[in-house]
């Protein structure tokens, strides 16, 4: 059997990023590092290691679909990985950071006041106010933690879904992080040649 290395672990990072979420609104900054991290990687170490070792979402839903059995494991529809698809829900994921990171600013510069509310499946508004505790930090602080939060979660339950109906790791077909770094993985390659 292969030997486990610590990497092979991470997917308990994505559970208790959530949980810790869950009481404390304020450590969904921590979520920052799988988005600079992926970005990072590609640019500097040009290659996809993040995806390949190091992404605790992918892991999960690796684990959750083909160990406990939870996917059907029924072909990923073509329209899923075609390339309109896939950028254009990279640009759709864009729009949505841009416009939490537009709602911080705004919180920031006192045009509007916190709003403790989380968005699942970018419309569904859950009001989410026990985790946060007020004057533990600033409310723009705050409005991030819980845009962002809002993304992660949303983000993985798409990401559950398209396990559940087809491949364990179908998100991985359209993961905005996973389309932009294999878009500076080609630059790369591109650049070499
Ligand atoms: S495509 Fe996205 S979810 Fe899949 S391994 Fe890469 S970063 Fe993780």
């Amino acid at each position: 059997m292969k030997q486990k290395r610590w990497y092979d672990y991470l997917w308990l990072w994505s559970i208790i990023f959530f949980i810790l979420g869950f009481f404390n609104i304020l450590f969904a900054w921590l979520g920052m590092i799988e988005f600079i991290l992926p970005l990072a990687i590609s640019l500097f170490a040009k290659n996809k290691a993040f995806c390949n070792s190091f992404c605790g979402r992918g892991q999960l839903l690796n684990l959750l679909g083909s160990k406990f059995k939870l996917s059907r494991n029924k072909p990923t529809p073509k329209w899923i990985y075609s390339k309109w698809f896939r950028y254009g829900f990279l640009i759709f994921f864009l729009v949505i950071f841009i416009q939490m990171v537009f709602s911080t600013y705004l919180v920031f510069s006192g045009a509007t006041s916190l709003n403790t509310v989380i968005k699942l499946l970018w419309t569904i508004k859950v009001p989410w106010h026990w985790p946060y505790t007020a004057n533990l930090a600033s409310p723009w602080i705050a409005q991030f933690a819980f845009g962002f939060y809002s993304i992660m979660l949303t983000s993985t339950i798409l990401g559950i879904v398209v396990m559940l109906l087809y491949r364990p790791r179908t998100w991985c077909s359209f993961c905005p992080m996973g389309t932009m770094t294999q878009m500076i993985c080609k630059a790369h390659n591109h650049k070499e040649q």
